[in-house]
């Protein structure tokens, strides 16, 4: 029995001999249902098709980007970071092939995958199982978790370090358990900040926004984003690494604060104050 993959959001559900009759994670007003239908696929139909593969790319000493290609689902960028306490996947992919199986011994394995949040639980539990990994998620989405296993560890309240250099965060707002992770020894010691979709860096890469949801446009209150911003302050990075291998190259702090300011004032009307022309 194989687990189906829901083609939309990628998530892989449960083993079963039929297809699940719905997808919660597509049917949540953060997603959308295919408008064309429900549609599911497997990990071995994947691999049969032949089309897939995972593309690497080696971002900075230590971490490594990985895409899968033609581009699946939702499309995110997964995380490969490098160290000697043991490696550490941030987000996961769907499709996991023989080359990425090689790929990652050659690295020394995975000691644990980390996930910002549900759209991107995709088949974690397939790589926790090949590489015998942990996989870290936030308590608060653990209703969203579609299929269980022991290799997952949930996580509670604010932080959560994976090693004394690599700590989760949760910053909520695009779901409750909305988490991203600061890599303090990261970019020549000045640190990283991976953020999945919780900050998502935006097309003008000096800038990050905070939404609801991404697909369907839904912004946070004012209070939330407000917050967000101010628990990154307690944070160590000059970098920021998005889900869609988008990067604030430096200045990153500085980014986000500047970013909550300017959401906060579109939202409350004063960033359009001068615009008369409208
Ligand atoms: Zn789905
Ligand atoms: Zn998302």
């Amino acid at each position: 029995m194989e687990g189906y993959i829901c083609m939309t959001c990628g998530v892989q559900y449960e083993p079963s001999e039929r297809e699940p009759e719905s997808c919660p994670i597509c049917e949540d007003e953060r997603q959308y249902v295919n408008p064309e239908g429900q549609k599911w696929t497997t990990l071995q139909s994947m691999k049969k098709e032949g089309r897939f593969q995972n593309k690497w790319v080696e971002e900075e000493e230590g971490l490594y980007s990985v895409k899968t290609d033609p581009g699946f689902a939702i499309g995110q960028t997964a995380y490969f970071i490098k160290q000697e306490s043991g490696n550490v996947l941030w987000d996961c992919l769907t499709y996991l092939d023989e080359e990425s199986i090689q790929k990652i011994k050659k690295l020394g394995g995975i000691h644990a995958i980390a996930i910002s949040h549900p759209h991107y639980y995709s088949a974690c539990i397939e790589w926790a199982e090949e590489f015998d990994a942990k996989v870290l998620l936030h308590e608060n989405d653990r209703h969203w978790v579609q299929r269980g296993s022991n290799f997952i560890q949930y996580w509670k309240g604010q932080s959560f370090p994976i090693h004394k250099n690599m700590i989760l965060h949760c910053l909520g707002g695009h779901f409750p358990g909305g988490t991203v992770m600061e890599w303090r020894e990261g970019n020549e010691g000045k640190g990283i900040l991976f953020s999945g979709d919780i900050l998502q860096v935006a097309p003008d890469q000096d800038w990050v926004s905070f939404m609801y949801s991404y697909p369907n446009m839904i912004p946070l209150p004012a209070e939330k984003v407000k917050a967000m911003a101010m628990q990154t302050e307690e944070m160590k990075f000059d970098r920021i690494y998005s889900a869609f291998r988008r990067i604030v190259k430096k200045e990153a702090q500085a980014s986000v604060k500047r970013s909550a300011k300017r959401y906060i004032a579109a939202l409350d009307g004063s960033l359009f104050s001068g615009d008369r022309k409208s």
